[in-house]
């Protein structure tokens, strides 16, 4: 297992907060990791069957909430309300496209401009956008 790989990595990160890495939040996170675009319970459950180590659903659940409280990984809802996570490396303020012929929702590295003046006494948490149309595969599918 060389340096680079993304089991290494996700131990880094986790103890990189002064956490244990335990089984289930290194494999979680190296799901993450892997996944080019966002992941739901749904495909994680599928992804850690597929390779033999099946989570248990709450532990699924604890694992990413943990993640998020962290800032190893963020969530983002779809048109159809299913939150889906990230291990993405980008804090704050940037964007989502999501696909409206797939549903596949991908993190846009490009980091969004200042954020909307809020009206006085207004507290901004998040700056939420996503773009929306097609993404290249299925473009290139012609659907
Ligand atoms: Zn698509
Ligand atoms: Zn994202």
């Amino acid at each position: 297992m060389n340096t680079g790989s993304p089991h290494h990595e996700a131990v880094r990160l986790i103890q990189a907060g002064g956490a244990s890495a335990t089984a289930a939040r290194v494999q979680v996170l190296r799901l993450l990791l892997a996944a080019h675009t966002t992941a739901s319970h749904q495909t994680l459950m599928q992804a850690a069957m597929d390779e033999a180590r099946p989570l248990d659903k709450v532990t699924l659940y604890r694992v990413l909430d943990w993640l998020v409280a962290q800032g190893l990984a963020h969530s983002v809802t779809g048109q159809d309300r299913v939150r889906r996570f990230s291990a993405v490396p980008i804090q704050h303020g940037h964007a989502h496209f999501e696909c409206d012929a797939c549903g596949r929702l991908f993190c846009l590295a490009d980091h969004l401009g200042a954020q909307p003046r809020t009206p006085p006494g207004f507290e901004a948490r998040q700056l939420d956008v996503t773009v929306h149309g097609r993404c290249a595969d299925c473009t290139h599918a012609g659907a």
